[in-house]
């Protein structure tokens, strides 16, 4: 197996897939994929098995989906280009705005066409702490209508009402935002055929309270007679995939440092934008164990660093480190700065190994000129 390169294990992926399919079964919920977060399309089809279809951050996401996978095609942007649009409306079913003028600017179109819009408000209800770039509802968000820019006057022919304000959260902070929500918004509900919960909703990770979310979703749908959409994208390949990687050389400076041929601004940028410590298989913190490394990527930025790991037995080139949780994020958001190789994709199946995809030199040159 050539490395760097990410490995997603199907059966892991399966099991996410089963655990959201028994929500839709018990609660006639939709739960759409968002694609943003994983977009490996070449198990589109498999994930199509058991989800209502896709969401998309904009047009090409959009078209994967409409190539890919069956079902329904969600869009919402923060803003929707002209040119764009003529195209969104024949592939997708469901458009949401991010405000009223938007809403206005398109709405003739998009009813020509019989799209489900939709609004995405901003209940104005941080439930997270310590990730700011990841809360919608902070101070000045661009992220929906709040309830004093909201237009109730411009509603007709709006069918939903959409938010997103969770990130890797239980559902015991869906609780607490639906109670925000109905407070600012609930008079609105009953004239809606469908509220979408957005995405954040960490439902596959050990210890969620999937009978809370389950309570609540089937509350909605009874009170406001609502059909209720979820759009997780963690949640569908959470602890579904490694990123394989060698160690190329190992020097010292004070401590011992190790360094791979994979990068954290490359190919796993939420290790330094979230940030957090990616956890890899059979090493622990640093000096837990005998030998401690501080992992850093080849690249010229002297930031690049991975964290400080100890293991059992020394590291050598050519050792191999499995970085755990590395399906999610990782794929869709990495880059070639340093003109760094991609990591090959690859799809574990029971026992077998099947590379779908290699990249090299021409995937770097191709988007610069
Ligand atoms: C990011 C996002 C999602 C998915 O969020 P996860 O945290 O990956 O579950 C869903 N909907 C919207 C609008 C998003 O921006």
């Amino acid at each position: 197996m050539l490395t760097p390169c990410y490995v997603v294990e199907e059966e892991k992926l399966i099991k996410n897939l089963e655990i959201l399919k028994r929500v839709i079964d018990r609660t006639g919920c939709h739960i759409l994929l968002a694609q943003k977060c994983f977009s490996m399309f070449s198990v589109y089809p498999l994930i199509g098995h058991y989800l209502n279809g896709t969401t998309a951050s904009g047009l090409y996401e959009a078209r994967l989906a409409h190539e890919y996978m069956d079902g329904e095609n969600h869009i919402y942007a923060a803003a929707y280009r002209e040119e764009e649009m003529d195209e969104i409306v024949t592939i997708c079913d469901h458009i949401v705005f991010n405000s009223f003028s938007q809403w206005t600017k398109y709405k003739k179109l998009a009813q020509e066409h019989k799209i489900e819009c939709g609004i995405r408000i901003n209940p104005q209800c941080s439930t997270q702490e310590g990730h700011a770039i990841y809360d919608p509802c902070a101070p000045f968000s661009r992220m929906g209508v709040t309830k004093e820019n909201f237009r109730k006057d411009l509603l007709e022919g709006i069918s939903g009402l959409h938010f997103h304000t969770l990130c890797e959260q239980d559902s015991i902070d869906l609780v607490t935002t639906l109670q925000a929500v109905e407070e600012q918004f609930g008079h609105l509900l009953p004239q809606m055929k469908w509220l979408n919960l957005g995405g954040g909703h960490h439902i596959t990770k050990e210890g969620y309270d999937i009978e809370k979310l389950i309570t609540n979703i089937n509350r909605m749908q009874n009170k406001y007679d609502l059909e209720i959409y979820l759009e997780p994208g963690e949640a569908v390949a959470l602890n579904a995939g490694y990123l394989l990687t060698e160690v190329l050389d190992i020097i010292e400076n004070g401590m011992s440092i190790a360094i791979v041929d994979t990068s954290a601004a490359c190919h796993m940028p939420d290790v330094l934008e979230m940030p957090y410590r990616p956890s890899i298989e059979g090493a622990f913190y640093a000096n837990e164990k005998k030998y401690t490394y501080r992992l850093g990527g080849p690249t010229c930025l002297a930031g690049d660093i991975i964290g400080d790991y100890s293991f059992e037995d020394a590291l050598k080139v050519g050792s191999r480190l499995k970085l755990c949780d590395m399906a999610i994020y990782s794929m869709v958001k990495n880059n070639t700065f340093n003109g760094m190789k991609l990591p090959s994709i690859v799809l574990k199946k029971g026992d077998m190994m099947e590379t779908i995809k290699v990249f090299g030199y021409e995937d770097f040159k191709m988007r610069l000129s």
